[in-house]
């Protein structure tokens, strides 16, 4: 029952552990704790290792004989993407490559894997689903994209299928409080609001006021992270059903300017959140909604804790805890 989760030690791979462990699976960490946390393999093994290690890659198939892989490992700032675009194509790319060939070296033909909405790009005004054209305008989602199609190649040539996620914005941290939200700098929304209420940053910064949006600012769809999970579970559950590779987009549904998410915070805390305006971030999409229909209808995933008031309460519960040590 053992499932390969590159990339376990992080946000998102650490939560998918949680729910892989409670739907009767064993997930073994493969993490090089680049930018994962050793504490926050809490829910089965830890094999420190990098994608690009053939050799490390190959002795955790050979060891743990897993039944499938779900890929989370990958740098994925959409800033430091703009600024240094052969370190997410050299990581994203290149690794993916290496983890697909050792996949399919061990015989395992099952992969769940982590796409983003930033494949689309800026596509004003349209609600993005799996149809919609894929038009990336930054790094990170150019190489998810290639990643994307370095899937398709393999299910024709070798048979191997995939689910794909591509994932809104992800928010919020396990209401256990056993893993949580971490990144060393921060660069998110959410996180970086609530150390400004919390007085352990001056302030936040709202990137661009002048975007073509009802207040200015950049509307984003907030999909909490435990429903994220909950879609990898059922997508692992699809592939071992035999139903063969499909996309699906997860979402919330719903679109929430920065200014927005300011506000709800405000109320969520009943603290005031200290801002300062500032310019647009090279990268940024003016909106980012996604259409879930076919995640909610084909997979059977009700995104029930995906409402700002619980992502921003679940994320202020995590930050005011002790942090990860390496
Ligand atoms: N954002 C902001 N100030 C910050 C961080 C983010 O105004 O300090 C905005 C950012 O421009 C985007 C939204 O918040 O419109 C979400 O950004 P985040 O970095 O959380 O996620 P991304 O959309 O880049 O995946």
């Amino acid at each position: 029952m053992h499932i390969l989760v590159t990339g376990g030690a992080g946000y998102i791979g650490s939560h998918a552990c949680k729910a892989l462990a409670k739907a009767g699976f064993v997930p073994v960490v493969y993490d090089n704790l680049s930018t994962g946390w050793a504490e926050a393999v809490r829910f089965g093994p830890l094999v420190e290792g990098d994608l690009m290690d053939r050799a490390a890659l190959d002795a955790a198939f050979a060891h743990y004989k897993p039944l499938a892989v779900m890929h989370f490992a990958a740098l994925s700032l959409v800033g430091e993407s703009m600024t240094n675009p052969a370190k997410y194509w050299r990581t994203n790319v290149n690794g993916s490559l290496n983890l697909i060939e050792a996949t399919l070296a061990a015989g395992v033909k099952h992969i769940v894997f982590s796409s983003t909405c930033a494949t689309y790009g800026d596509q004003d005004g349209v609600t993005l689903n799996e149809d919609t054209q894929q038009m990336p305008i930054n790094a990170y989602g150019g190489s998810k994209r290639a990643i994307e199609m370095m899937l398709r190649d393999f299910e024709r040539s070798d048979g191997l299928e995939s689910v794909i996620f591509r994932y809104f914005n992800v928010a919020g941290a396990d209401p256990d409080g056993e893993v949580g939200e971490q990144h060393i700098p921060e660069t998110h929304l959410i996180p970086l609001m609530l150390e400004a209420i919390d007085g352990k940053r001056p302030a936040l910064t709202v990137f661009g006021s002048d975007y073509p949006t009802p207040d200015g600012t950049c509307i984003r769809d907030y999909v909490h992270v435990c429903d994220l999970v909950d879609a990898h579970v059922l997508g692992l559950r699809w592939l071992q059903a035999d139903k063969g590779s499909r996309i699906f987009c997860l979402g919330s549904g719903q679109g929430f300017s920065v200014r927005e998410v300011i506000e709800a915070s405000r109320v969520v805390t009943n603290r005031d959140v200290p801002i300062v305006a500032g310019s647009r971030r090279a990268g940024d999409a003016t909106s980012l909604v996604c259409g879930s229909t076919r995640a909610v209808q084909e997979l059977g995933w009700t995104p029930h804790r995906s409402t700002l008031t619980q992502m921003i309460g679940d994320a202020l519960k995590w930050s005011r805890q002790p942090p990860f040590a390496k």
